[in-house]
């Protein structure tokens, strides 16, 4: 037996890293021990959320906006660019100096926080050390095998894309999220398979600097986890800038040939054929536990993959608990983050808590959408005689300002307590904009509340405000619908 440790979180992603700090904030001992391995094989700290997730395609969505932006929008400021074009090589480049910067960021965080970073995978296994405390199996990155011990173990293992048996990913014509992030040219014909977060995104890069995107969705309705106004606003939006968006499409069949990918869907009509160059599935994620449990640990997994779990990221298996994209809930890196930081707190003795009602959604396309609550529907569904207020952007003098008009910002509320149980926002900066609505319903917040909160002239967060007041009929900047 080798080292001992008060805390090991095996998963370095955006669930594992901060739970090892804060786990060492509160006086334990602890060790993260991550397996990532980038596409050159090296080893890099942030799990998919830096990796291959969040960061990279935020980085990609803010060079291709800038680009849009620059031929669509800079001759109404009277700006003429001559000769504009984009180097996707060093947006490329970019985008990965950003991912590596953040990852190294990550261990010089370890660094000062005093958590032992350890690369390589790590493995419970079933048996016990001294005074029963966990056994971990860690292998480092040259195979090296070594027996750690630790009090308490988090397992934030993460997720990986689900694969689509109708369209293998071999990684050169067919393409996962991460090969989507890393195209080194823009493909003249894109399509994407699924019109999820991640492949409204993706296809949101493409299409801007120069492939013809055509997004395949099985369901018939269009973002089905949002509010119905908002998820036909940004249809509307996304297919006027070019994006080929096809509802009720389900894919069939996908084969290369001669370069090309040709993919067989159904929809309403029928069987019907696309041909492209690169095609990216974007169909969901998948918890990964490969290797992560060892016979007999006695942690249980669902039929879906999922490490079971209660609402504080407990498995049962006394010392050992589960967080981020590896157990249930949304697959965002915030909602990993706030489990890690929660479970920390728990297993220092301190309070510790998750409020899965209120965990904000953003995707960031032009428009941006963010939201956070209850959509109009499932208010309506369980029962509560709701008031909407909305505003559009189109009236804020700060949105005129940024040439970006497009959108509103809608507040679902409990007409007979005036409480907020919903803000849905499509629009400039939505996913900031999110941020005071996040707040006020932690608190409980009413409409009057956010009505009777100052909030700076002329800025986008105006648009909150308007909307609260809408919901009485008392907006001052729009026509109170
Ligand atoms: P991960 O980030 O997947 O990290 C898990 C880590 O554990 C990995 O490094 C993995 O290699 C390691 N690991 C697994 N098994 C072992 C083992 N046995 N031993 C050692 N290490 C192991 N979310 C947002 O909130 N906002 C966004 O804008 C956003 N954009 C996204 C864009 C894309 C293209 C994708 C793919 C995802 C995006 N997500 C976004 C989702 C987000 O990336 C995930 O929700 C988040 O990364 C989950 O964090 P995690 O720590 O649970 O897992
Ligand atoms: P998300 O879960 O947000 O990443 O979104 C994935 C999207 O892919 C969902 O909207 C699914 O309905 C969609 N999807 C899943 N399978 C298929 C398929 N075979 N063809 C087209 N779309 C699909």
């Amino acid at each position: 037996m080798s080292d001992s440790y008060d805390v090991i979180v095996i998963g370095g992603g955006p669930g594992g890293y901060p739970a090892a700090i804060r786990a060492t904030q509160n006086g334990l001992k602890a060790a993260c021990i991550d397996g990532w391995k980038n596409q050159d094989g090296s080893h890099a700290f942030g799990g998919t959320c830096l990796n291959a997730g969040c960061i990279p395609s935020k980085a990609l969505l803010e060079s291709s906006e800038l680009f849009h932006r620059a031929g669509h929008e800079f001759k109404a400021h009277g700006i003429a660019v001559p000769g504009l074009a984009i180097d996707i090589a060093a947006m490329q480049k970019r985008r990965a100096q950003i991912v590596k910067g953040m990852s190294g960021g990550i261990a010089m965080l370890f660094k000062s926080a005093g958590v032992t970073g350890l690369p390589g995978t790590g493995k419970l296994l079933a048996e016990s050390g001294a005074d029963g405390a966990r056994v971990v199996e860690y292998t480092t990155l040259d195979g090296k095998v070594e027996k750690l011990t630790a009090k308490q173990v988090v397992l934030a293992s993460g997720s990986v894309p689900t694969p689509l048996r109708s369209a293998p990913v071999d990684g050169k014509h067919i393409i996962d999220s991460w090969g989507a992030l890393e195209l080194p040219a823009a493909p003249e014909r894109l399509g994407v398979i699924g019109a999820g977060v991640i492949g409204l995104e993706l296809g949101s890069v493409w299409q801007r600097v120069g492939s013809k995107v055509t997004i395949l969705e099985a369901l018939p309705d269009f973002l089905s986890v949002a509010d119905r106004q908002l998820a036909g606003e940004a249809l509307k939006q996304l297919r006027k800038q070019g994006l080929d968006i096809k509802l009720g499409a389900k894919v069939s069949s996908a084969t290369v040939k001669n370069g090309a990918v040709h993919v067989s869907y159904t929809n309403a009509g029928g069987e019907q054929q696309l041909t492209v160059d690169r095609l990216v599935v974007a169909i969901g994620r998948r918890p990964y536990t490969e290797g992560l449990l060892g016979e007999g640990t006695g942690v249980q997994v669902d039929e879906r993959g999922f490490i079971v779990v209660d609402e504080h990221c407990r498995t049962g298996v006394p010392g050992v608990w589960a967080i981020g994209d590896c157990v249930r809930g949304p697959m965002l890196a915030h909602k990993a983050k706030d489990e890690g930081l929660m479970v920390a707190e728990l297993i220092a003795g301190r309070y510790g808590h998750m409020d899965y009602n209120i965990i904000p959604s953003v995707v960031y396309t032009a428009p941006e959408m963010a939201w956070v609550g209850q959509s109009e529907d499932q208010a309506k569904a369980a029962g509560v005689q709701v008031k909407i207020g909305s505003f559009p952007f189109v009236a804020s003098g700060r949105a005129r300002a940024m040439e970006a008009t497009a959108g509103f910002a809608k507040i679902v509320a409990d007409a007979a307590t005036d409480r907020i149980l919903g803000v849905h926002i499509i629009g400039p900066m939505a996913g900031e904009l999110i941020a005071e609505c996040v707040l006020a319903m932690e608190y409980g917040a009413t409409c009057e509340d956010l009505q009777r909160t100052i909030h700076a002239h002329p800025t986008l967060s105006e648009a909150v405000h308007e909307a609260a007041l809408a919901a009485d009929k008392r907006a001052i900047d729009t026509l109170n619908r």
